[in-house]
């Protein structure tokens, strides 16, 4: 029987990352699309961690089993750090992907090259009934480019340049992304507190 692993978003792109994640462990992943009778659990934490727990919480208690969320962002020092935890929303409540990107690269039209620097955070958090919550973070750092590259990923991956690999973050495919990103990092800590978590 294929076990299943429950991730609290609705969010198409991080569920194509997840379910190529979990894919070798012999896990079938299921999120919020695939159970439209659970609502997407509102953010009204300040940081990626309350955020992140109160999604996991929240859908294990609905279900009475195991629950992952993700919360993440991208954190960008010339803006002090925004968009951070309103990266999906930083333009607007309808959460368009163009309409950030396009906000992000006019706030740093006059931002030069060496100012440009960046990191996508990630936390995951693991709850379940009778389990007390854990949480992992992962970082990815880059810098913000001057215009998109790439077709692939989601969210700010066209303007998010990673020096390591000399390419986009949508250049990367599903594989290169998740050996370097910020959710590939956190998931591989996830797996060393997974089983005595369960
Ligand atoms: P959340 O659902 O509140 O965690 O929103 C996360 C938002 O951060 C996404 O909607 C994207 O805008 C951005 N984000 C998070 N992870 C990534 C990624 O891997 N690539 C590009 N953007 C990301």
């Amino acid at each position: 029987m294929t076990k299943r692993v429950i991730i609290a978003t609705k969010n198409r792109g991080k569920a194509k990352e997840f379910q190529h994640m979990f894919a070798p462990y012999g896990y079938e992943v299921q999120t919020l699309l695939d159970l439209p009778h659970i609502e997407d659990v509102e953010e009204t934490g300040e940081t990626f961690e309350e955020n992140a727990i109160l999604k996991a919480e929240t859908v294990a208690e609905i279900l009475g089993e195991l629950v992952i969320a993700d919360d993440s962002g991208l954190a960008i020092d010339a803006l002090e750090g925004r968009p951070g935890v309103y990266s999906a929303r930083y333009a607007g409540e309808e959460k368009s992907d163009e309409a950030n990107m396009e906000k992000v690269l006019g706030e740093l039209e006059s931002v030069e090259e060496s100012d440009r620097t960046a990191r996508f955070h990630c936390v995951l958090a693991i709850a379940g009934p009778n389990r007390e919550t854990r949480t992992v973070t992962g970082k990815c750092e880059g810098t913000i480019l001057q215009e998109k590259r790439g077709t692939n990923g989601f969210g700010y991956d066209p303007i998010f340049y990673v020096p390591t690999l000399g390419k986009s973050m949508a250049e990367l495919s599903q594989e290169e992304k998740s050996q370097i990103s910020h959710r590939g990092n956190a998931l591989k800590k996830l797996k060393n507190i997974i089983s005595d978590f369960i």
